[in-house]
């Protein structure tokens, strides 16, 4: 028996689509409950269909494996995390065995209609409790862009850019799972000449970025060095930290974004564990000038994850406005987790650090519209003819992550959010 949850060659009996997000190398985690019922449970997916982890521990299907009685009926999967990679990976393990198409007497199989449970069927939650969120700047291109547009051309960088993975803290209160809509937030805006007027955003953007879901807390004091950075890591989401342009023009200085930036994010609701990321690992780009010696790592430390970006009319149909790659980043996540904690900053079961936007080389892998159109000096056009220069009442923006190395694929499934129209 092949014991790798990860081997390109492994199928399932399971009826999955061909090209799901969800085959059996991705076993991700959840929170889900069963439509017209309000009770979370913890869960899996595999192509069209959510696993109920609680259903199948009451059945047995995880004996041997040390679960306190209650760790899959929770509201969140901090204390599923907090018992540690050895605990997670075994789950996961034992959820690729049940599903292997080989396995033919496994006597879960048998009872799959009791713990198999049609997409459909179930609703999708935020899947961790969120303490604190840190958002990171650490994309070159993005910081590039930025800087180019609204500072100087010639030297866009800050002098610190290249030496710290740059952060603020972000809030966790307005985090929502992939479905939700929002409305237009108000707020202070300051024309070009005159004072400054109170109303709804003009400029409701989008920011792809993918955030890491933190599995292991720390001490007040205590420093994570960046090459035992992963150990603390469950794993991966996508990310949409909507951002109000022209709220975060006005107030941003001196102490960085806020209201342009707290009113919502948008998180998908399946955790990529970093056991199911692993074939996809890549090197991340050459940094010069070197890093200090606490943020220096050794290897492959960032994943190859294709991500894009549609945006969505009211009543029309998707069209892509970008694409990029997590592998673009400059900063890899071991960086920043070490640079988080060098201060003694602790960290806690189910913190989210997410990358900050994710742009890559060319004009189409900008990843906010503000890159896009170029500081509103250029329009994006959808399929249906309309132009863009900001999100728009009632478009819906989705933003998808896929790895794959030609064996094999995996995704994240959308992270998806609507924009309402500002309230009166
Ligand atoms: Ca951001």
């Amino acid at each position: 028996m092949n014991s790798n949850p990860n081997d390109p060659d492994l199928e399932t009996w399971v009826d999955i689509p061909g090209n799901t997000d969800f085959p059996i190398q991705n076993l991700p985690f959840g929170i889900s409950s069963r439509v017209g019922d309000d009770k979370p449970f913890a869960a899996s997916r595999i192509g069209d269909q959510v696993i109920d982890l609680a259903r199948l521990a009451e059945l047995g299907g995880f004996s041997g494996i040390d679960l306190p009685g209650d760790i899959f009926t929770q509201k969140d999967l901090n204390a599923f995390m907090a018992l540690g990679n050895g605990i997670t990976r075994a789950v996961r393990q034992r959820l690729s065995e049940i599903l292997r198409k080989q396995h033919t007497e496994h006597p879960m199989r048998a009872l799959a209609g009791q713990w198999l449970l049609d997409l459909s069927a179930t609703r999708q939650l935020l899947p961790v409790s969120i303490g604190d969120y840190t958002d990171f700047y650490s994309s070159l291109e993005h910081a590039t862009n930025v800087g180019t547009m609204f500072r100087d051309p010639t030297n866009p960088l800050l002098p610190n850019w290249k030496h710290i993975p740059v952060g603020y803290h972000g809030r966790s209160s307005s985090i929502r799972v992939s479905g939700h809509a929002f409305h237009r937030p108000h707020g202070q805006l300051k024309p070009q000449e005159g004072d400054p007027e109170y109303g709804p955003s003009k400029m409701v953007d989008f920011e792809l970025e993918v955030g890491f879901i933190l599995g292991q807390s720390t001490e007040m004091g205590e420093q994570i060095p960046a090459s035992r950075a992963e150990e603390y890591i469950f794993g991966l989401v996508l990310f949409n930290d909507w951002s109000a342009r022209d709220i975060q023009k006005w107030e941003y200085v001196p102490l960085g974004p806020f209201l342009g930036k707290n009113f919502a994010s948008t998180m998908s609701p399946w955790i990529v564990t970093m056991d199911a990321l692993e074939p996809y690992r890549t090197q991340g780009p050459v940094q010069d000038p070197p890093v200090l010696p606490y943020l220096q790592t050794e290897g492959a430390h960032t994943y190859d994850i294709d991500l894009e970006v549609l945006i969505q009319p009211f009543d029309g149909a998707p069209s892509r406005v970008c694409r990029s790659n997590f592998k673009y980043l400059y900063w890899n996540m071991c960086q920043q987790l070490a640079h988080h904690t060098v201060n003694g900053c602790n960290m806690e079961v189910g913190d989210l650090c997410a990358s900050g936007t994710i742009s890559g080389p060319t004009p189409d892998s900008f990843g906010s519209m503000l890159e896009l159109c170029w500081g509103g000096t250029r329009f994006v056009t959808l399929s249906d003819g309309s132009e863009r220069k900001s999100i728009q009442d009632g478009d819906t923006v989705i933003l998808r992550g896929i790895c794959q190395n030609g064996v094999t694929r995996i995704g994240f499934g959308d992270c998806v959010a609507t924009l309402l129209p500002a309230k009166s």
